[in-house]
């Protein structure tokens, strides 16, 4: 039983070193491992949010199997394959896009490219970016398709289950969050709740479905915006604790203030990617544990932009899709086709395609030792 708390604690430790979850909250974290009941296995179900800055990316282990849920915006997308890789993931059992909005499916495009997977959902709901054509050239290019999920349809994630909640209509117009997917995870007795961005609108449909909604972990729905996260819904989930996935002082003013009162209220834990980095929650089918511990600040947003505007979010997808955006961590991009390595601000990196490409942090020695030819242009 020892041996075992103390496998434990270095498990937790460790994940504690590649999170953002230090200092303070480690101590904390390391005191409550001690404390719970806590029963450690490999066979434990994990879920990772990880921090994209302002969007979503949720990584959900069970034993051998594993899901990816959105994969931040276009500039995150290899900053998630690292993570992933970090973690020794080789493929998806499923992949989630769920709705065609940046910030979820910006990074979406590298992982499918990067790793195998057997199942890709996103709802039926197309939108008229680069972004989204760049996810559904991946899926055409390996000659697979996109499974749209249907609300109450149960999916087995090796001992863990998930059911779709939403969407749980064909049209919500032109408000893409409402088409969001949704699903409710069970674990033996514990339960975790995702529904994108899927505002109010949604949120009453799931409400008047009857179905079960109720949850120990709730995603904060659109970042924790007062679009969404209404006091019926949080009331009918009632969960234990809320993830909030936003960017630090993000222009959105997420999360809002009425939804930090209304949680704060109901006693709810609050824990927030713009405070604690990436943050990982462990269950055993009984009991839930934290890498970290609950934030305090019950902070809100000070909005700059409106969060409801798809203009706003449009112009800032194509911003996000300028050249060099993506690569701000890496000494070198490769061209896996051609041989070659280049600078990141090199012109010729954006003719590179999404396949062919891919990024390093080894020396200008290293790469030539691999048989890389530097670029000519820019002389890396
Ligand atoms: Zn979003
Ligand atoms: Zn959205």
């Amino acid at each position: 039983m020892k041996d075992k708390g103390k496998r434990l604690l270095a498990v937790v430790l460790s994940m504690l070193l590649l999170s953002g979850c230090i200092g303070q909250n480690q101590q904390q974290s390391t005191e409550r491992t001690e404390d719970s009941a806590f029963t450690e296995s490999k066979e434990n179900l994990e879920v990772h949010f990880i921090d994209v800055g302002q969007g979503d990316a949720t990584l959900i282990r069970q034993g051998e199997h594993a899901m990816l849920i959105d994969a931040g915006d276009n500039s995150k997308g290899t900053a998630v394959q690292a993570y992933l890789q970090m973690q020794n993931i080789e493929k998806l059992d499923y992949v989630i896009g769920t709705h065609p909005d940046s910030d979820h499916i910006g990074g979406l495009d590298v992982i499918l490219y990067k790793f195998e997977w057997d199942t890709v959902m996103m709802p039926d709901v197309d939108k008229d970016t680069r972004t989204y054509e760049d996810v559904i050239k991946v899926i055409q290019d390996k000659n697979r398709q996109v499974t749209v999920p249907k609300a109450g349809e149960t999916y087995s994630l090796g001992m863990a289950e998930f059911t779709i909640v939403c969407p749980q209509k064909n049209d919500y117009g032109d408000n893409s969050n409402n088409y969001s997917i949704g699903l409710r995870l069970e674990f033996g007795e514990n339960h975790f709740l995702f529904t994108g961005d899927a505002e109010e609108e949604a949120e009453q449909d799931m409400l008047a479905s009857g179905m079960d909604l109720s949850a120990d972990v709730f995603k904060a729905a659109h970042h924790g915006s007062d679009t969404a996260n209404t006091e019926d819904f949080l009331e009918t989930v009632d969960p234990d604790a809320v993830v909030i996935s936003c960017g630090v002082e993000n222009s959105y003013g997420h999360p809002r203030a009425a939804v930090m009162n209304q949680l704060r209220q109901m006693g709810v834990e609050v824990y927030r990617t713009d405070e604690q980095g990436t943050i990982v929650v462990y269950s055993d089918g009984e009991n839930i544990i934290w890498n970290c511990s609950a934030s305090e600040s019950w902070k809100a947003g000070e909005p700059t932009v409106s969060d409801a505007g798809q203009e706003t979010s449009q112009l800032q997808e194509e911003l996000q899709k300028e050249p060099g955006q993506e690569v701000d961590n890496a000494a070198y991009v490769l061209n896996t086709n051609t041989g070659k390595f280049h600078k990141p601000s090199c012109s010729s990196v954006e003719q590179i395609s999404e396949k062919n490409r891919e990024y390093t942090n080894k020396s200008r020695e290293e790469m030539i030792e691999a048989g890389y030819e530097p670029c000519k242009r820019c002389n890396p």
